[in-house]
């Protein structure tokens, strides 16, 4: 895959830098698994950007990957051009907390824009008889592989119902993809995912003949106090009727968001900005995890500085001040 990131990244700075008429601009797009809500962004991103009609030809293609932390590294080491990613993570990337504490701050982390929420989602089998996250002590429990976003996310979760992940009990770091098979085969009793709904993983993990719930995450103002990217959430379990919940479920949560580098090119980034915002209607009919869009939202809920390209067309819109 890297091979072709780095083709396809080639191929980006020399048309951009070109001052042809016909210009085409290639743009790679790093997403999650194919079971989340990333996968489907990343497709209706590129399928609007490739069906462009302005001054540029637009190529754009999906990358499936492990989710934010490989975009943002990705995208930092040259290998994507634009990602997906978690607001909680674009903050600790500017900010080198978590899996940045030891390389420090990522200063050419940009924002493209901000998209829908994605809720912390513990599921449990009913058998395990979890019904709390403290109940997942002695459990075997995915929280996710090194790449994801979600793995600190289900950290957190962890630590603030007391639980030391590495001794209170049993963790995995497979896939989302992977870990809802793995539940339904009773290799593990639960998992984490932060993630849009619906989704097709928890679709998958409610549907199966073992009967599972989502599991409540509760917090309290002490956990919001250092982390100003976390905010209460309620899972909408009616997209799931075959799970055991028949209310929504409290949890934390964070926004997706398309992030880029500083340096990518001005041209391509107010481009591919101008493109969605443009066809916003299409866009948001394109997922239903997109229904409460809408434009002004997506301008915020922002960490890393905006890339000057997406505010060149933000200010052009007047939907950020000219200043
Ligand atoms: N938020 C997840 C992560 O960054 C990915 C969710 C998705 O693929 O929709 O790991």
């Amino acid at each position: 895959m890297r091979t072709r990131l780095l083709f396809f990244l080639l191929f980006c700075s020399l048309f951009s830098s070109s001052s042809s008429a016909a210009k085409t601009l290639f743009v790679n797009i790093g997403t999650g698994g194919i079971t989340g809500v990333y996968y489907p962004t990343g497709g209706a991103i590129t399928k609007i950007l490739n069906q462009s009609q302005g001054d540029f030809q637009i190529k754009a293609i999906v990358e499936p990957t492990c989710g934010a932390v490989f975009n943002i590294n990705a995208i930092l080491g040259g290998h994507l051009l634009f990602g997906l990613a978690q607001s909680d993570r674009q903050y600790q990337a500017v900010h080198g907390e978590a899996d940045w504490a030891e390389k420090g701050p990522q200063n050419n982390l940009r924002s493209v824009f901000s998209l829908y929420p994605e809720i912390v989602t513990l599921i449990a089998a009913t058998d395990s008889g979890i019904r709390t996250v403290a109940d997942l002590r002695g459990k075997k429990v995915n929280i996710g592989d090194v790449g994801s976003g979600y793995r600190q996310n289900a950290l957190d979760a962890l630590a603030s119902a007391g639980l030391d992940p590495q001794k209170d009990l049993t963790i995995f770091g497979y896939r989302a993809a992977q870990a809802n098979v793995m539940l339904q085969d009773g290799q593990i009793d639960a998992f984490f995912y932060t993630v849009g709904h619906p989704n097709s993983a928890s679709n998958d993990a409610t549907s199966g003949s073992k009967k599972v719930r989502f599991v409540a995450i509760p917090t309290t103002d002490i956990f919001f106090a250092d982390k100003p990217y976390y905010q209460k959430a309620m899972i909408p379990v009616g997209f799931y009727p075959a799970a055991a919940n028949t209310e929504d479920v409290e949890s934390f949560g964070v926004k997706a968001g398309l992030v880029t580098t500083a340096k990518a090119s001005e041209e391509i980034v107010y481009t591919v900005t101008k493109e969605i915002f443009e066809n916003f209607e299409d866009f948001k009919l394109r997922h239903p995890a997109y229904c409460n869009l809408s434009k002004k939202e997506m301008i915020k809920g922002i960490f890393p500085p905006l890339h000057p390209g997406a505010l060149k067309y933000y200010r052009e819109v007047g939907l950020l001040p000219n200043n």
